[in-house]
């Protein structure tokens, strides 16, 4: 194994925190370069309930099963962060074992309390829908949790934009990049794409106590990336979102996507009309490509200009709560492996 002592993380999303902390754990000097800190990344505004997402690649998949195991262990120690959400899931068309992925559909299929909706259950316009127990893991907490874990192993945490890889030539003996929608810029990744995402939390409502994701038809006029309504009660708010806009940078929140938003939700779960919106968030998921239809990630080793080792982890799309843990432990392997 290569002598590596000093590592470099690029990110202090939910890649950089899960990575640093799992590298400090290993007994790694972790130094965490960030352009912006919790809570001001993409991270923040995921609202973050735990999925088996619709067709992931294998390793994406990977990914998000292992991070199931740790999510289910860590529930157990932090219970106010981590906790059990009833969740409702609404098609508007069949989906068959092929749509979902088959590994996804199982794994979903093994949730507890797993069943399918009956027609009546279906809200107008839904023909399928899954009800099960996932985790909701309440990011507002998780993530200052993950921060507060990262500086207690002596992880250190620098506020800076990098530039280039070139800057930690000769400087570190390894970096990791975890750099999320970023990386387009960074490492000039073509293929990673911003799909943007407006999220809303409201006023809480007492007897709201299932998480709903309804997917909407033909809405966003990209069919790869459907729009959806999500509902979830968090134990401060109620949080709602649902747009998926391709290459849509606007940073500030818009009126008319919360008014979609809102109205798009309350079909789904009226009983949100009685809440008020207290906040508004705009996140980019950084996705890349459809290939073959199947979403993709970068997670890969790479020796940048024959210099610097470097391990890419990137590109997760909406999938990046539900997939960290195990991208950290994936991070890991490919370190024992150099
Ligand atoms: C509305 C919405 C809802 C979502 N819901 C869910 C959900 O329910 N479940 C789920 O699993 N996922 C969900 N996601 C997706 C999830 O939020 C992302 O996949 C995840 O946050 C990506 O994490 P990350 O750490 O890779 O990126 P980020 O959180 O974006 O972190 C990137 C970090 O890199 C830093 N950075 C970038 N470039 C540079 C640079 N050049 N120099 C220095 N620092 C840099 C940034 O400042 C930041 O610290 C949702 C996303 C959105 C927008």
């Amino acid at each position: 194994m290569r002598d590596i002592k000093s590592i470099h993380i690029i990110g202090a999303g939910i890649m950089g925190l899960s990575a640093g902390i799992k590298l400090l754990e290993a007994g790694y000097q972790v130094t965490q370069l960030a352009e912006c800190f919790s809570p001001n990344t993409t991270s923040d505004t995921a609202p973050a309930c735990f999925h088996p997402y619709i067709n992931p690649d294998p390793l994406l998949f990977k990914c998000i099963s292992q991070s199931w195991k740790e999510y289910c262990e860590l529930k157990t120690i932090i219970p106010t962060i981590i906790k059990d959400i009833p969740f409702i899931e609404l098609h508007p068309e069949i989906i068959t074992d092929e749509i979902y992925g088959y590994d996804s559909k199982k794994f979903l299929e093994n949730l507890k309390d797993f069943r399918q909706l009956k027609e009546d259950e279906l809200p107008e316009g839904y023909q399928q829908g899954y009800s099960y127990k996932t985790l909701l893991i309440d990011i507002t907490l998780y993530l200052p949790y993950l921060n507060e874990k990262f500086l207690r192993l002596g992880g250190i945490q620098e506020k800076k934009k990098i530039h280039s890889l070139n800057e930690f030539i000769d400087k570190t003996d390894l970096v990791i990049n975890c750099s999320g929608i970023g990386a387009k810029a960074l490492v000039n990744d073509t293929d990673l794409t911003a799909v943007r995402g407006q999220a809303h939390t409201l006023s809480p409502l007492a007897d709201l106590k299932s998480a709903t994701l309804a997917i909407i038809k033909d809405s966003s006029g990209y069919p790869e990336h459907p729009d959806y309504a999500l509902i979830v009660p968090r134990s401060n708010n109620i949080y709602i979102a649902g747009t998926t806009q391709v290459n849509d940078l606007e940073m500030q929140p818009r009126e008319k996507d919360q008014t979609m938003i809102f109205d798009r939700c309350a079909k789904i779960v009226p009983a949100i009309k009685q809440s008020k919106v207290t906040n508004s968030y705009v996140g980019f998921r950084p996705e890349m490509l459809l290939k073959n239809g199947m979403r993709s990630l970068k997670l890969y080793y790479e020796f940048f200009n024959n210099q610097l080792h470097v391990i890419h982890n990137y590109g997760h799309a909406g999938a990046g709560i539900s997939a960290a843990p195990g991208s950290a432990q994936e991070v890991y392997s490919m370190i024992k492996k150099l």
